[in-house]
């Protein structure tokens, strides 16, 4: 009995408001004294030791308050957590987090209204459509655009290419030879052509929409890690004369390694002389239509009829914050189903505001809040100059590199990443050969990350494993990134010589 009553203690009610007041704000406190006290980005502590520790946790013996719970946190979690906000994380598209977003986080899940249906959510869904409108505008999609806040990039590329591919079916289906085909035959015909450095989110897309991995096409890149648009020319030609059906072409503006922004006119032109779907993932680069000094990279954008933006990304909002949008709003009714008890065509009719007629979630977090104190507290040109300046310093870090005879650099940086390995000249004069880089890159990588001193990325060139920063935080210093150099220099010597001593 007395257990019954202590729940409802927890409730998020108006009894309750003082109680939660004082443990979001230990909630909060705890994290802030992290903060304050984190001097390195991870601690570099391993999985079999993190699992002992989260499995020696009783969870069916709860502890008496919060602040027990969150004292535990830090043994469990809070110590022993990767930071983005370290100046010396420089890994991947993860960006330090603005605080009017985590103001935002905090009032929409306390109030935790859900997005699909207008009776779920009333001024939720106009803020999410005036955030729509706003970023369709900045995109120039023109006056029939609109779109949903996602879970992220790979599900926006996803909705985009599934409405692609019933917009192409539906072309199909006119066809009278195709009339009266079943749908796996008509999918069969279908190809996705995307460059060789698009995100892998776009072949899992083809995948899961029916179509196989190996209906897209993968475009050549120039050296600048672009997409060319004469390979693009040859391979939709090439498909036509084949009797395939181009469905999409996906441009990217911002690869996930190069930064590289695809020619989006010329790609688009291609796209449209060939009736394909044109997507544009800038779930990276999407961050530009705020930027003060870089906005021209996304020139073309508007010729798009779908575009990814991931607001957890160049936006600085925390996890998870994304939208897909389209030029022609009536192209989500492809993801339209009317189901009697939450929305029913009547609502529709009715022109009553139930977003989840967009969106291939049905519950789904007000995200949207997020964006919109940030835009009204900090304002768009703020978050474009915190955007800038990760470019800016992008930049001088490429110099830094290039001029470094320890280092090879892949390509010039584009937006803020950078692509290089560690390939010094050994004693004897010669370079380390390719296949010795091969071997010692991951092994500096894995053996900073543990560390704790720095986190960066690796990937892949030309089959080759090379090392890579990105760079999303306005505080970094040119000195700190050649804090990172150092230890990666100094890691790879130490390693070099091991092997020599072990040989
Ligand atoms: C990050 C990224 C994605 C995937 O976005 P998520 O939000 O991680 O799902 C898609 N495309 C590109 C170019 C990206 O950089």
């Amino acid at each position: 009995m007395e257990l019954a009553l202590s729940a409802t203690n927890h409730l998020f009610n108006a009894r309750n408001a003082p109680r939660y007041v004082a443990q979001v704000l230990q909630g909060v406190t705890a994290v802030a004294t992290k903060l304050e006290r984190t001097t390195q980005p991870f601690t570099g502590v391993g999985p079999a030791e993190m699992k002992r520790r989260v499995g020696a946790v009783d969870l069916d013996r709860p502890l008496p308050d919060t602040a027990a719970a969150l004292e535990e946190l830090e043994d469990v979690y809070l110590r022993d957590a990767v930071y983005f906000h370290d100046p010396r994380y420089a890994a991947h598209l993860n960006c330090p987090v603005v605080i009017p977003a985590l103001v935002g986080e905090t009032v929409l899940s306390a109030v935790n209204s859900s997005m699909d249906t207008w009776d779920q959510s009333a001024g939720a869904t106009m803020i999410e459509r005036r955030l729509v409108e706003w970023a369709a505008e900045r995109l120039q999609l023109g006056s029939a655009a609109d779109g949903v806040f996602t879970s992220g990039g790979s599900q926006s590329n996803f909705q985009a290419l599934l409405i692609a591919r019933n917009h192409a079916v539906a072309a199909l289906r006119q066809d009278p030879d195709a009339a009266g085909l079943r749908l796996p035959a008509l999918l069969d015909r279908l190809r996705i052509f995307t460059s060789e450095d698009s995100h892998f989110s776009i072949r899992k897309s083809a995948s899961m929409l029916g179509l196989g991995f190996d209906a897209v096409v993968p475009v050549r890149c120039g050296t600048d890690h672009r997409m060319d648009p004469a390979a693009l020319a040859g391979a939709l030609a090439e498909a036509r004369t084949a009797g395939l059906v181009p469905m999409a072409v996906v441009a990217t503006a911002g690869t996930t390694d190069f930064g590289a922004v695809d020619p989006l006119p010329e790609t688009a032109a291609l796209a449209r002389a060939y009736g394909a779907w044109f997507h544009v993932d800038a779930a990276y680069g999407g961050g530009l239509i705020v930027s003060g000094r870089y906005r021209h990279f996304l020139a073309g954008v508007g010729l798009a009829d779908s575009v990814t933006v991931d607001f957890h990304k160049t936006f600085f909002q925390p996890v998870s914050s994304s939208a897909l949008l389209v030029s022609d709003g009536a192209m989500l009714r492809h993801v339209t189903y009317y189901a009697d008890y939450l929305n029913p065509e009547a609502a529709a009719l009715a022109e009553i505001p139930n977003q989840v007629d967009k969106s291939i979630q049905t519950t789904r977090r007000f995200d949207a809040l997020k964006l919109w104190l940030t835009l009204r507290t900090m304002g768009a040109d703020a978050i474009g100059a915190l955007f800038d300046e990760a470019i800016d310093l992008a930049s001088r870090v490429g110099a830094l590199l290039a001029a470094d005879a320890d280092f090879e650099l892949a390509a010039e940086p584009q937006l803020s990443t950078l692509v290089f390995r560690y390939r010094p000249v050994l004693d004897d004069g010669t370079r380390l050969s390719e296949d010795g880089a091969d071997a010692l890159n991951p092994a500096i990588r894995a053996a900073v990350f543990a560390s704790g001193d720095a986190v960066v990325a690796g990937t892949k060139v030309g089959g080759r494993h090379f090392l890579k920063f990105t760079l999303l935080n306005a505080e970094a210093t040119l000195e700190d990134i050649d804090q990172i150099i150092g230890l990666l220099r100094r890691t790879g010597a130490a390693l070099l010589n091991g092997q020599e001593a072990a040989a």
